[in-house]
């Protein structure tokens, strides 16, 4: 069949994958570049020529399983990358962080003295220790109850410590949302990401980086096409119409891979439902600014771990920057970050990307549960699938694992 996807994030790069072994995929983008790289800068370090990811993406091994199927199905090599991280509040002081020791490929989290050295860093450690190890049986034992994780660490006693200057802190950063967003999560959600016991801080991360991904995964299109996208899908008595600005093509399928508030304006008139269930879904922006500027690290240099948090100073809201030098093997000049949502301005900029991340809450459950429904019914010639559609976390997994559900839907279609 001839089949089009319609945005080149990982979603669309995965059903373009799975899709491609049998049809005769045209992969769509609107960005210049593939979209899953799109944001990517080019740097030099100490004469090298760097390609930096924007964003800097990580993932662990337990959490991913259908996004290291693909990897390895598609020749992606991964490495281990040391993730250990550093809390500091806004004028740079420590207090709370975890180095590492690397074993073999392994990296042993060990706490900071700091986790030790006042009441506050001391609630915080014994409660981590806690939530990454008895946050998962404590989560079934509330049956079909539904809870933010906020709600959660106050049912199960929690610190205030541990939400307001620990997880919030870090799940709001890494996700790119506000502390209010971050505490609506439902528990579940985030139970299911940490609950690794000590084995949180084991990341990877793309060998040979996100350029390599894009390009191992849109071999099996048979057409790349760059800076366009359709701006209309019309439902034809066989076919799939894509309207374009310089004419119209005619499609077998399609595959929408676009986030969920850009696809509302392309779906075909026939689909108000899936538009009404999209449309409920919140998204909030992000900026990611790559920079040389050391202000956003902790006042101590030995605290200048590959992830630093900062809160604001009245800690109602945190920023993370990456050492991309701890992160990169071959960055092995001058020090270079990358600051997620930057509380204040930057320095030495060296490039600057505005995101839009979904925003996962309680009534995602029914919305995304009755879209997949939908999506369900025979008959259809059109789907969609990203990170938004899965209830969880949206993360590089919930992406593979929705185009999978679109291969199989494409399948039965036949
Ligand atoms: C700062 C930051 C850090 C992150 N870190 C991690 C991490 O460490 N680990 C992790 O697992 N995840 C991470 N994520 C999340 C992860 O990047 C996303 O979940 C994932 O990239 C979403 O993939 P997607 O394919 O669903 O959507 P997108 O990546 O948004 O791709 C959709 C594509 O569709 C294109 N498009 C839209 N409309 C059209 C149209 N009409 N025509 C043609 N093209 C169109 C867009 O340009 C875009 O390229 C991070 C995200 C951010 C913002």
């Amino acid at each position: 069949m001839k089949i089009a996807v319609i945005g080149s994030g990982i979603a669309g790069l995965s059903a373009c994958w799975y899709l491609g072994k049998e049809h005769e995929v045209t992969l769509i983008e609107k960005h210049a570049l593939v979209g899953m790289d799109a944001h990517g800068t080019d740097l030099r370090s100490n004469g090298n020529h760097i390609r930096v990811d924007v964003p800097f993406r990580a993932f662990k091994r337990n959490y991913y399983p259908c996004l290291l199927d693909l990897y390895g199905e598609a020749g992606i090599e991964v490495r281990p990358v040391d993730y250990s991280f550093s809390l500091n509040y806004n004028d740079g002081t420590t207090y709370f962080g975890f180095s590492t020791l690397g074993i073999g490929n392994e990296f042993v989290p060990l706490p900071y003295l700091a986790c030790f050295t006042n009441r506050k860093s001391r609630r915080i450690f014994s409660d981590a220790i806690r939530f990454y190890d008895e946050s998962e049986k404590e989560f079934l034992s509330l049956g079909n109850e539904q809870l933010t994780i906020s709600e959660f660490l106050r049912r199960f006693g929690y610190s205030q410590e541990f939400e307001d200057l620990y997880l919030i802190p870090m799940f709001s950063t890494i996700n790119t949302c506000t502390s209010e967003s971050a505490k609506n999560y439902p528990a579940e959600a985030v139970i299911g990401y940490h609950s690794q016991g000590l084995k949180f801080l084991r990341f990877l991360t793309p060998l040979k980086g996100t350029r390599d991904v894009t390009e191992r995964l849109s071999t099996r299109a048979s057409s790349v096409r760059l800076n366009t996208g359709p701006k209309k899908i019309v439902l034809e008595k066989d076919k799939v119409k894509l309207v374009f600005d310089k004419g119209d093509e005619l499609f077998d399928r399609v595959v929408v891979a676009a986030p969920a508030n850009q696809a509302i304006p392309i779906l075909p008139d026939e689909y108000s439902k899936e538009k009404e269930l999209l449309s409920r879904l919140k998204y909030e922006a992000s900026e990611v600014v790559t920079h040389s500027d050391q202000k956003f690290m902790p006042k101590r240099k030995r605290h200048w771990a590959p992830m630093c948090f900062s809160l604001s100073e009245d800690k109602s809201s945190a920023t993370a920057t990456i050492f991309l030098n701890k992160v990169l093997p071959s960055m092995n000049g001058s020090a270079v970050f990358q600051t997620w949502n930057p509380l204040t301005e930057p320095e030495n900029v060296i490039s600057r990307s505005r995101f839009e991340r979904p925003v996962i809450d309680l009534d995602c459950r029914k919305t995304l549960s009755d879209l997949k429904n939908l999506q369900d019914i025979p008959g259809k010639k059109v789907w969609l699938c990203g990170s938004y559609a899965r209830y969880g976390i949206p993360l590089l997994e919930a992406g593979v694992s929705t185009s999978l559900d679109v291969k199989s839907w494409v399948d039965r279609s036949r």
